[in-house]
């Protein structure tokens, strides 16, 4: 595979060395698994946590906890004070016009069926078309499927070729007079592709058709601007960007936003209520039913904060690097196929070894101290499409090194010895 080094601009080459100290932010890298260096390379699923988002955790709830935007005391209001701070970091982190705009969930898998159930329920009807792609989780496939299924629609999928790129000639074709949504990944989970989503968008803005994206596995590796995209959603998670599990960003057009149904119905997602008529609050607020994961929110803001001193253009050159360096070590191994080969991706090496079964590979790498994920990584269709039942999946963030791919070729190569 030849990867393309237009990722790299000049002023950005080699920031390894700089990056690499920032291990030491990370303690739970210093983890021993069965006496061996923990080698973590399964941050698509999670990545882990800085000592600032940690401490941070800690401060709040030993200094600063109460129920936000209902009461006048003093701890409430820190606690609203900080949470609202977090829904702005988070505004400014993704370029986002407006901070009403931003609206909390507990992660990708929520906000996409906001969407659905706020945006779909309402749109969409009988007859109409949702194009989608072969590269989705299944977070962005079974919500569609269930709206489809629900009022008659139709769903359509852009396919892929052997590398694992959308065919986009293929997507241009899939519009006609009844397609009324496209949603799509910024990035494949299962095998790193990027996918052209700014010209998607604009074809399906050619189109009249709204876009959502679902940037779980783009938002933790490059700068995301949803402005330049265009989008008219973006959906992300904070537990893949060094953040907290429980909560995520639903990005919406203000418009767009102010049109559909709530999601959820309670407390906080309201104006008024009576037995007769109840009105619901403005935006973020119409979207934020109930009490929502404050420290989580307070803690993404943290992580946000560490993200952006280290620089996702650095994370991105770095994190490059390890890639291309992966491949050529995967690559190198005798009857080791990655899935998936193409030249824009993230830093995810997706695999699979000539008669192991992952599974088998995922057990004796951790034998050895290596974490990766083996399965259909919520992407059957995907697996189908290559027609096998799974893969072995390294994924790396800007705190990996070199010297722990060569533990994961190691590794390899005692897999296959033990098959031998
Ligand atoms: N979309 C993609 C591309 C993902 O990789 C994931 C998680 O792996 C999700 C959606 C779901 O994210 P969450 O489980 O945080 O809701």
């Amino acid at each position: 595979m030849k990867i393309v080094d237009t990722l790299l601009t000049p002023a950005m080459q080699h920031p390894g060395a700089e990056l690499a100290q920032l291990r030491a932010d990370f303690p739970i890298l210093a983890t021993k698994v069965a006496g061996k260096p923990l080698v973590y390379l399964d941050n698509a699923a999670s990545s882990q946590m800085p000592q600032s988002v940690i401490d941070c955790l800690v401060r709040y709830q030993t200094t600063q906890h109460a129920n936000i935007h209902r009461a006048v005391h003093h701890l409430s209001e820190i606690a609203t004070q900080e949470y609202e701070a977090a829904r702005h970091k988070l505004q400014h982190f993704i370029g986002a016009r407006e901070v009403r705009e931003v609206i909390f969930t507990s992660g990708t898998t929520e906000s996409i069926n906001l969407v659905m159930h706020g945006y779909g329920r309402k749109f969409i009807n009988q007859g109409d078309e949702i194009i989608l792609t072969t590269l989705e989780h299944h977070s962005n496939i079974v919500p569609w499927q269930m709206l489809a299924e629900e009022k008659g629609a139709h769903i359509r999928v852009v396919p892929i070729n052997d590398a694992g790129e959308l065919l986009l000639d293929e997507y241009q074709k899939l519009f006609n007079a009844n397609t009324r949504f496209v949603a799509l990944s910024h990035v494949s989970n299962a095998l790193g592709t990027i996918n052209p989503v700014k010209e998607m968008i604009a074809i399906a803005h050619e189109h009249g058709v709204p876009v959502l994206i679902d940037g779980a596995q783009a938002a933790p590796h490059m700068q995301v601007d949803v402005q330049t995209l265009d989008c008219d959603f973006y959906a992300f998670s904070a537990h893949k960007m060094c953040g907290p599990t429980g909560i995520g960003v639903l990005y919406g057009k203000a418009h767009l936003l102010e049109s559909m149904h709530p999601f959820k119905g309670g407390g906080d997602m309201i104006a008024s209520v009576s037995f007769e008529k109840t009105t619901y609050n403005e935006l973020p607020y119409k979207f934020e039913a109930g009490t929502p994961p404050i420290m989580a929110a307070i803690g993404f803001g943290a992580a946000i904060d560490y993200l952006s001193e280290v620089g996702l253009n650095k994370i991105a050159a770095f994190e490059h690097e390890l890639l291309v360096y992966a491949t050529e070590a995967i690559n190198s191994i005798p009857g080791v196929r990655i899935v998936g080969d193409n030249p824009k991706k993230v830093a995810v090496v997706s695999f699979t070894i000539d008669g192991i079964h992952p599974h088998d590979v995922g057990t004796l790498l951790n034998e050895e101290g290596v974490a990766v994920r083996t399965g259909h990584h919520c992407a059957q269709p995907i697996m189908q499409r290559f027609n096998i039942p799974a893969t072995s999946r390294a994924s790396f963030a800007f705190y990996n090194t070199k010297k722990e791919i060569d533990a994961l070729a190691a590794g390899i190569r005692s897999v296959q010895k033990v098959f031998a």
